[in-house]
């Protein structure tokens, strides 16, 4: 079993200023955390590389493309905001592109027999990238944009993108909504950002709302009542994971209740999902998180899951 684990190390220049959650601490956390317990070194250790303009227009339009290269400020400190809590300084495309490329060489690793499974430790994130717009912290949408890379250059019909972030992935429904070859399974928390398709815009879109509060029981439990049925009709050629970690119980910015083990639970229902559907093949794509060491705990446990190694939050 062979994990890659794929990353970049200029994402610290997009800084989005002081006090922002989406810093480049998240991924310093994530290293320390997973380096001190050495989980990390049974992974494949891999640089992204940049995402093209032409991989990136599969799923955004032109126009907004070039909105983002014509607003990237020239100086450095310079900001421009997108939207209140979405910003770009002179470098924010720029890693938007390695982290998008993350996920394309985490895609070309798993067709050319490289990798078994893939984790992408990158930022910004994407999911709530729409294809027109950014939006909470996300540029452009690396997931979706591996998934239409996977479609066009190794020919996979049928593609699941499931998502576990405490927020729904507007982006990414926005993307695939008149789509059927991708299904988008997508829990969050009931009430919170974004408050968009609160509608499941077409049948292969699954919304799944969870109440405040709600542990990695009652997640656990939506999966298999929810997502299990619609895979089985799907039959995904490969699976892709949002993989946010904001559902943590110690997350600020959401009410869900998980905790490291649930992440290492849904993970393994996933990975064993992935074996079940895609020969094992799963891209997985860090999204949200914003407690330092939650996050920490949640990609260690995920890690864990995609390594088929057990995992106990005294690891
Ligand atoms: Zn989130």
């Amino acid at each position: 079993m062979i994990t890659s684990w794929i990353s970049d190390r200029q994402h610290v220049r997009h800084h989005m200023g002081a006090g922002h959650p989406e810093s480049p601490e998240r991924l310093a956390a994530i290293e320390q955390r997973l380096n001190a317990s050495g989980v990390l070194h049974h992974a494949v250790q891999f640089a992204a590389r940049p995402a093209t303009d032409e991989q990136i227009l599969q799923v955004h339009s032109a126009q907004y493309w070039q909105q983002l290269l014509h607003q990237t400020p020239a100086e450095e400190g310079e900001l421009t905001a997108l939207t209140s809590d979405t910003l770009l300084t002179p470098w924010s495309v720029e890693a938007a592109r390695m982290a998008a490329g993350a996920a394309i060489r985490g895609i070309d690793q798993l067709y050319r027999g490289q990798a078994d499974n893939v984790f992408c430790a990158v930022r910004p994130p994407g999911h709530h990238a729409e294809r027109s717009g950014a939006m909470g912290f996300c540029l452009i949408n690396n997931v979706a944009i591996a998934a239409a890379h996977a479609r066009l250059v190794y020919g996979v019909e049928r593609i699941a993108i499931l998502d576990f972030d405490v927020h729904q992935c507007n982006g990414t429904i926005d993307i695939f909504r008149h789509d059927p070859g991708v299904l988008v399974c997508s829990s969050f928390q009931e009430g919170l950002f974004p408050q968009r398709y609160h509608q499941a815009p077409s049948a292969n879109v699954i919304n799944t709302p969870l109440a405040e509060g709600s542990n990695g029981d009652a997640l656990l439990a939506a999966i298999e009542r929810e997502w299990l049925p619609a895979l089985e009709r799907h039959r995904p050629q490969l699976i892709c994971i949002s993989a946010g970690f904001d559902a943590h119980r110690d997350d600020p910015l959401g009410g869900l209740s998980l905790s490291g083990t649930d992440f290492h639970r849904i993970s393994r229902l996933l990975v064993s999902l992935a074996g079940e559907y895609s020969e094992g093949r799963l891209l997985s794509v860090l999204e949200g998180g914003y407690e330092m060491n939650a996050l920490a705990e949640g990609v260690e446990a995920h890690l864990a899951a995609l390594l088929d190694m057990p995992w106990s939050p005294a690891s």
